[in-house]
């Protein structure tokens, strides 16, 4: 499983907003800039065939627009596009759309031929396929300041699982992604937690009571840099790690792109 991460920052940073893509066809997350931000770094927006959304703050959401008008008014697709968020997701895309470009959605959703998997308090599963790709896709309720707010677990056919938790304070959904996943990218906003968000002492926490799990910070914030632990690896905005069921297959230094 090949995990860009797009952005790895919080709102008020220098970094990019916080936002991955697994294996150039499953995205998590479409923050304030994450279209130019692939535009840029040379993605394929059209192979993007699946978009998990974690909760419909801006700086995790709004990018829906320019992803979607990418995939159908720019272009046409030939496949379905699965969308999977929180309850009521396609309500807020299509409220989205008559803010900023009234009238668009109906010439733009037949052409991108979305799927919406909505999830609840409860959580849930989807499976099926991204290109050239067959997925588990399991959401987990997290704690954050919306009424909702998802994490996810990716497992691929290798039976490679990838945990990602958006934003949350600590709380059992982030302990059972970590359960779940070789790999988490987590939440790590602030040095110690504050509302809303986990801190790199809850990070630090986790990656003690779980030695055998590789921890990638992520939502930074200017003053978390860095940690002592071996099996925390604070990433890059536009760094890309390659994992398999045991975990990180390399171990890229800092500034590796
Ligand atoms: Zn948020
Ligand atoms: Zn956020």
């Amino acid at each position: 499983m090949k995990l860009h991460l797009i952005g790895t920052g919080s709102i008020f940073t220098d970094r990019m907003s916080a936002c991955a893509l697994i294996d150039d066809t499953l995205l998590i997350d479409t923050p304030n800039g994450s279209v130019k931000a692939m535009r840029r770094g040379g993605t394929d927006l059209t192979a993007i065939d699946i978009c998990l959304i974690t909760h419909f703050h801006a700086d995790h959401f709004f990018d829906i627009i320019f992803l979607l008008m990418e995939q159908g008014l720019l272009r046409r697709r030939d496949r379905e596009l699965v969308l999977v968020g929180p309850t009521g997701l396609q309500e807020r895309i299509q409220h989205l759309f008559q803010l900023s470009y009234p009238g668009t959605w109906k010439t733009v959703k037949p052409n991108v031929r979305p799927h919406f998997v909505e999830f609840g308090h409860g959580g849930g599963q989807w499976q099926g396929p991204g290109r050239g790709h067959d997925y588990l896709v399991q959401a987990f309720a997290v704690q954050h300041t919306t009424p909702i707010a998802l994490g996810y677990a990716i497992t691929d056919a290798q039976s490679t699982t990838l945990g990602y938790t958006g934003d949350t304070v600590y709380c059992p959904a982030a302990e059972s992604l970590t359960a779940t996943s070789a790999v988490v990218v987590l939440d790590t906003s602030f040095r110690t937690s504050r509302v809303g968000h986990m801190g790199l002492d809850d990070v630090e926490a986790l990656s003690r009571r779980w030695p055998d799990r590789t921890f990638i910070p992520t939502h930074l914030g200017d003053d978390v840099t860095g940690s002592d632990r071996p099996n925390i690896v604070f990433p890059d905005d536009g760094q890309t790690f390659t994992l398999n069921m045991s975990g990180l297959t390399d171990r890229p230094g800092q500034g590796d792109q």
